[in-house]
């Protein structure tokens, strides 16, 4: 039988796997100029935290979760966001109580049910931060400014950055009302319009399909009250202070229902029909909801598979220099502890001081030919034999598999 991996999963190695450990550890660099720690939270929790956070008639909650059962028929869901976990979190280790402040990044898996395509899959990876406990617009405005440097640190500097303020509890129901009173008017909405004007009217502007009937729309600007007028116009201007290049978007709304004021989505045209890279925005009320101390938030994550796509797009990672494979071999076999030692030496140090190497120590057993073929397969671009004669005079051999020219160089050299 042929295993393959599950469907919208893939196997990431190599150069791949280089560049995402390369794009965490910028981001990890980034995040603590932020004063952001790090939390790693389980891949599964409970199925009912992210049904009651992300929102019952949302695609995630409605299609998209992973939900199995124990062997103790507890209902559990592999987590589809990074949030609600983290939220999750804060609240069961008191810190909403504690310390009533907290900056926080996490990477890891997500998973999602999702027909999948390019950029788009049932596993893949996010990079993200919340920031709990300011209510403040400098808050918004530093999350958006962070995820926009994150871009910006793997070359990518061409990017639209979309905003939008959804309100508060207190001016949302005004514009909801308004907007329900407009779309009763809309004909011919989709299935899942219809369900959601129901349920929640705001995710309608988010659809697809109907979007471009909705000429007259209400605009959630004319019904924002006064501390969400000036807390986005803070927003704002914050960002302008620091040349980010913004535009508003009335109609983002975003997938998931826990955001409250400003809500953000960046995107670019680098990467195909899944130009989404990033997005987030503030959430005041899910700790409380979530049984936690009042506390307000404000948070984003970036799809990594999606970035890496989109900086790859731009030559980003064009220059970068792979390390130099090197192999160790033996001529004769009693030199073959020598070898291994000097092999180990390499490893640590480096050779002639380069450390951008990798090492590959000798293999015992097999003719000089076979080990030369190793170093062939591997594309070791240099292969240091270790033979008798030489050896006697302090020497070992350096053989370019490139143009298969040798040098004797003396072994204190190295
Ligand atoms: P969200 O949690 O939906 O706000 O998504 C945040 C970011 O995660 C998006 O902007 C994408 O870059 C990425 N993302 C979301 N869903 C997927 C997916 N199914 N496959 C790959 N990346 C995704």
């Amino acid at each position: 039988m042929n295993y393959k991996a599950p469907r919208g999963t893939h196997d990431i190695f190599r150069i791949n796997a280089s560049r995402m450990s390369w794009l965490e550890q910028k981001a990890k660099v980034i995040f603590n100029r932020h004063g952001f720690e790090e939390v790693r939270t389980p891949a599964f929790e409970d199925a009912a935290l992210f049904m009651r956070s992300i929102g019952q008639t949302t695609d995630i909650v409605e299609k998209e979760m992973y939900i199995f059962e124990d062997r103790k028929k507890r209902k559990l869901a592999l987590r589809p966001e990074g949030t609600a976990s983290l939220v999750r979190a804060f609240i069961e280790h008191r810190m909403d109580v504690s310390m009533p402040a907290g900056r926080f990044f996490y990477m890891g898996e997500m998973f999602r049910y999702e027909r999948p395509q390019a950029g788009r899959y049932r596993q893949f990876h996010q990079i993200g931060a919340e920031f709990f406990g300011s209510s403040s617009p400098a808050a918004d405005a530093e999350i958006i400014i962070l995820a926009q440097d994150l871009l910006s640190s793997v070359g990518i500097n061409k990017m639209n950055i979309y905003i939008n303020s959804l309100g508060c509890e207190k001016c949302r129901p005004f514009f909801r009302e308004a907007l329900v009173k407009y779309l009763d008017s809309v004909r011919d909405l989709c299935e899942d319009c219809l369900r959601r004007l129901e349920k929640n009217p705001l995710r309608v502007l988010d659809c697809k399909t109907d979007s471009n009937k909705f000429t007259e729309v209400p605009r959630m600007s004319d019904y924002l009250c006064d501390c969400c007028k000036d807390n986005f116009n803070l927003t704002q201007s914050l960002l302008k202070s620091d040349g980010c290049n913004y535009t508003v978007d009335e109609r983002l709304v975003r997938g998931l229902d826990y955001y409250t004021k400003t809500v953000f989505e960046i995107r670019s045209d680098a990467v195909g029909s899944q130009d989404a890279l990033a997005a987030g925005g503030r959430y005041d009320n899910l700790i409380g909801e979530l049984g936690g101390q009042d506390t307000p938030a404000v948070g984003f994550a970036l799809g990594s598979e999606r970035v890496l796509l989109a900086a790859q797009k731009t030559g980003f990672f064009d220059s970068f220099q792979e390390s130099e494979k090197i192999f160790i071999a033996v001529a004769d076999q009693e030199l073959f502890s020598e070898a291994f030692s000097f092999a180990l030496k390499a490893m640590r140090n480096g050779l002639k001081g380069n450390k951008n190497i990798s090492v590959f120590g000798p293999v015992n057993g097999k003719s000089l030919t076979s080990q030369l073929k190793f170093a062939d397969k591997i594309k070791a671009v240099k292969t240091i034999v270790f033979a008798r004669t030489e050896f006697e005079d302090g020497k070992f051999l350096v053989k370019n598999m490139k143009d298969k020219t040798q040098t004797k160089v003396l072994i204190s050299e190295f």
